[in-house]
């Protein structure tokens, strides 16, 4: 905790005062583009990897990067989607994986999950990535962490396309999706292309966008 409150009082003391103007910009309103949707991972920081300023990426973390889908008892996650589309009107939605999740490992794996039943139940929403992930074969664990892991950026894709507003915004062309895959160790991300078949390298290929 000490790191903590000492990164906090040096944000005070020497990066507020530098980026002053811009806080005051952000006092009252905020107009952040894009939702972005990650797992809680402390490895993965959006708006590091992205570059993005405060107020430019409306943000949801959870384990796993999950979104339920869409139903008659909506939860955070839910409510927070539709804010962002019909209150803050962003014009993309990014949901990224990455590599070593310990979410889709446990899944993978088949790790008995009896101490923390919550979390069990919160990765049934992942099923139909396990499924299709169980279907295939893998030379080993790894590999198969690695595919659950794209399976279910692929799963939260189509599951976020069953909110009423995500659906609206889509047939109005209003917003765009993008699934994505973020590599800890090379710093790299992976994109799904147009119909969700493969991925390929977002460096390579900056235009690439699922729907
Ligand atoms: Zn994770």
């Amino acid at each position: 905790m000490k790191t903590i409150i000492e990164g906090f009082l040096n944000f005070q003391k020497e990066v507020y005062p530098e980026r002053k103007a811009l806080f005051h910009s952000l006092a009252s309103s905020q107009n952040p583009k894009a939702l972005f949707i990650s797992c809680s991972d402390s490895r993965l920081v959006p708006e590091l990897v992205t570059q993005q300023e405060p107020g430019q990426l409306f943000v949801i973390r959870n384990a796993g990067n999950i979104v339920p889908s869409f139903g008659p008892e909506p939860g955070g996650v839910s409510a927070t989607i539709e804010y962002a589309v019909v209150a803050l009107g962003v014009r993309d939605i990014i949901i990224c994986g990455h590599s070593n999740c310990g979410a889709m490992g446990a899944i993978a794996k088949c790790q008995d999950m009896h101490s923390m039943p919550a979390v069990e139940h919160w990765l049934r929403y992942a099923d139909a990535a396990k499924a299709v992930a169980d279907n295939n074969e893998y030379p080993d664990e790894e590999h198969k962490v690695s595919a659950m892991v794209r399976e279910n950026v692929i799963a939260q894709l189509n599951n976020i396309k069953t909110h009423p507003s995500v659906a609206v915004a889509l047939r109005n062309n209003k917003i765009r999706l993008h699934g994505w895959v973020y590599d800890i160790e090379s710093g790299e991300v992976q994109a799904l292309d147009r119909g969700g078949k493969k991925f390929v390298s977002l460096a390579e290929n900056p235009d690439t966008c699922f729907e």
